[in-house]
């Protein structure tokens, strides 16, 4: 079992999101430490006494996870529209909607036939050969494709990790040069300032990190935990917006 997809996903409040299958939540668990949530079924696939939390990366312990009811009941009335056809209604009402009208689904990507949409669902997250992506770094210098389900895979190649390592080295000089240049305003105001070429592709790649929120501190990405959040910052973007990349072979 993995969350509900529906054409609305995209435009949901992320609290209603699993960061773990990237659907809206199905039976919500919270993990205290930090506050976020999974869907009961995503969690159960971790092991050990420490649960990673998919989305922050910070470690709860088993005892200390619990199923949200009360967020549960709070997500019965999302508005949610079928992601197969043009039915509109609430999330309660979803699932009956999905038994009645859209039994032994096909993924529109292999034409493979399923016994529900939680399996098909499954299928396109996990195994689909025909699900190719684009990485999120494509004009950073990483032109690989990927399948989507290997995604996280791909973020620890060699390939990837070059342009990660490539890229983060650029941003730091480009820094250093703005705030050289930003020095030598304040103490000579009346001459003109030095003008540093900025590089278009890290004023972007500069965005987008804000996007992804990673500090500035985590730039040092010979450091394993950085490097990992990192990743995992890229990975929850680019599921995010899959559905843009996507490319059939
Ligand atoms: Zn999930
Ligand atoms: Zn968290
Ligand atoms: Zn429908
Ligand atoms: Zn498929
Ligand atoms: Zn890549």
């Amino acid at each position: 079992m993995f969350g509900f997809d529906a054409k609305n996903k995209l435009i949901l409040d992320t609290k209603f999101i699993c960061p773990a299958c990237t659907l809206i939540l199905r039976d919500p668990i919270q993990l205290t430490y930090c506050g976020h949530r999974q869907c009961q079924s995503c969690f159960r696939w971790q092991y050990g006494n420490l649960i990673k939390c998919q989305q922050c990366l910070e470690t709860t312990s088993q005892n200390q996870v619990m199923l949200d009811r009360g967020f549960k009941n709070d997500m019965q009335t999302l508005p949610i529209e079928c992601s197969f056809g043009d039915w509109i209604g609430i999330l309660r009402n979803y699932q009956t909607h999905l038994d009645q009208y859209h039994r032994n689904p096909i993924c529109e990507y292999c034409h493979r036939q399923f016994s529900t949409v939680s399996n098909l669902n499954g299928h396109k997250l996990l195994e689909c050969e025909n699900i190719i992506v684009n990485c999120l770094l494509k004009d950073f210098g990483c032109d690989e494709q990927i399948h989507l389900y290997n995604i996280r895979n791909h973020y620890w190649s060699e390939n990837h990790q070059d342009s990660l390592t490539r890229i983060v080295q650029r941003m730091k000089l480009q820094i250093e040069n703005m705030f050289m240049s930003s020095i030598q305003i304040d103490t000579h105001p009346f001459r003109s300032p030095t003008v540093v070429p900025v590089d278009s592709n890290i004023v972007r790649f500069q965005e987008l990190f804000e996007i992804l929120n990673i500090r500035q501190d985590d730039l040092n990405i010979s450091n394993y935990t950085a490097q990992e959040r990192v990743n995992n910052a890229l990975f929850q973007c680019q599921k995010k917006s899959a559905k843009l990349t996507l490319s059939l072979l």
